[in-house]
């Protein structure tokens, strides 16, 4: 799976050569989009009265992504399918994308083409159009930074701060998968048995962990759902880990939570892999980030539609909290009944 950026002495890149393979191969037009890739600035019409939801993220070689574990095409992807969870975070639907791209010396044009590959065969399914960017050399390593346009109808977007005492606390899908494919990506190869029992960890499994690592899903149905029904009072995509995406909740809308351990999904790919290694799976899901589920309030009212809208679409949820009152600070009940406080251990970059 290694890359083979490091190879090449120096290829030279045609920056407008280049700029037109893209545009051929993935700048359809939408009658949507008046102006896309190849003038000054892209122009797009939006449609009446509809919120604009805007987001950008950049990500860097060596923090945010390992050449020799990742191709550039499961870059590209996972930088798209981040995006795209913020936006499905907001409730709302993706509609255009921005990529600014700094590209090292050793970078080839083979390898800017994967990358958007990778980054379109993530927004495709949700038919995002590249609509522009900007392109630039590096005196270090790969830089990509992507800029995400979307609409949510008025006063549905979903915020961070509407949690309030006695709502109910969801995730989607599982979590801690995306922590543990990261860490069987950084292992040694497995012919070096450094753990006894790791032969009993199936190939399935690890290709199911790996390929939630570097191919996640941005939950942007579910997000559309949960705000067209008016279901969420607060949610969030979990990005830095569970620990640190409920803080944020927390902070957000002034309460507390009581965090349900017992009742965390984990899947059995997750478990199987905490099990060979002799980990606790509940800690491969409080810290791991990069899931990109949604994490969600829901107020005990909306609960019965809720599940049955839910099991209806066939939406996987689980109820993993209560939201208390902002002196129960953040608690996390355990197996054996006993609260805990819950310490932050999510992802930080500056420490
Ligand atoms: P300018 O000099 O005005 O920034 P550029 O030559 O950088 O113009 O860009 C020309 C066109 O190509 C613009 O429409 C721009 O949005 C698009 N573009 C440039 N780089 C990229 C990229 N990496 N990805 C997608 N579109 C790009
Ligand atoms: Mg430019």
């Amino acid at each position: 799976m290694a890359s083979t950026v490091r190879t090449k002495a120096r290829p030279t890149i045609h920056e407008f050569d280049l700029i037109r393979a893209l545009h051929q191969r993935h700048g359809r037009r939408t009658p949507s989009v008046i102006q896309g890739i190849g003038d000054d600035a892209a122009v797009i019409t939006s449609r009446a009265g509809q919120w604009t939801v805007l987001t950008t993220d950049l990500l860097t070689e060596g923090i945010h992504f390992d050449l020799r574990t990742a191709t550039m095409a499961d870059i590209g992807f996972r930088a798209a399918a981040a995006n795209l969870s913020d936006v499905a975070a907001m409730g709302a639907t993706p509609q255009y994308l921005l990529v600014a791209l700094a590209i090292p010396r050793t970078g080839a044009r083979q390898h800017v083409l994967q990358l958007y590959r990778g980054m379109m065969a993530a927004c495709r399914p949700h038919r995002v159009e590249l609509i522009g960017g900007d392109t630039s050399a590096s005196g270090g390593g790969w830089f990509l930074s992507l800029t995400l346009i979307g609409i949510v109808p008025p006063r549905k977007a979903l915020f961070r701060n509407g949690a309030r005492m006695g709502d109910h606390l969801y995730v989607t899908g599982t979590i801690g998968d995306s922590l543990a494919g990261l860490r069987l990506l950084n292992e040694p190869p497995p012919r070096v048995k450094r753990h006894p029992r790791a032969a009993a960890f199936s190939t399935r499994h690890r290709k199911f962990l790996i390929g939630r690592h570097l191919r996640p899903t941005a939950r942007i149905a579910e997000g559309r759902w949960l705000s067209t029904h008016r279901f969420a009072t607060s949610a969030i995509d979990i990005s830095d880990g569970l620990s640190g995406d409920l803080r944020h909740i927390c902070e957000e809308s002034h309460v507390g939570v009581e965090l349900d351990l017992d009742a965390l999904p984990l899947s059995p790919a997750c478990r199987a892999y905490a099990a060979s290694r002799r980990l606790d799976p509940v800690n491969l899901a409080l810290t791991g980030g990069e899931d990109y589920e949604l994490l969600f309030t829901v107020s005990p009212r909306q609960r019965p539609q809720l599940e049955q809208s839910a099991t209806k679409r066939g939406f996987s949820l689980a109820r993993i909290g209560t939201i208390h009152p902002l002196r129960f600070g953040i608690q996390a009940l355990s197996t054996d009944g006993r609260h805990h406080r819950l310490a932050n251990t999510s992802y930080k970059h500056f420490t």
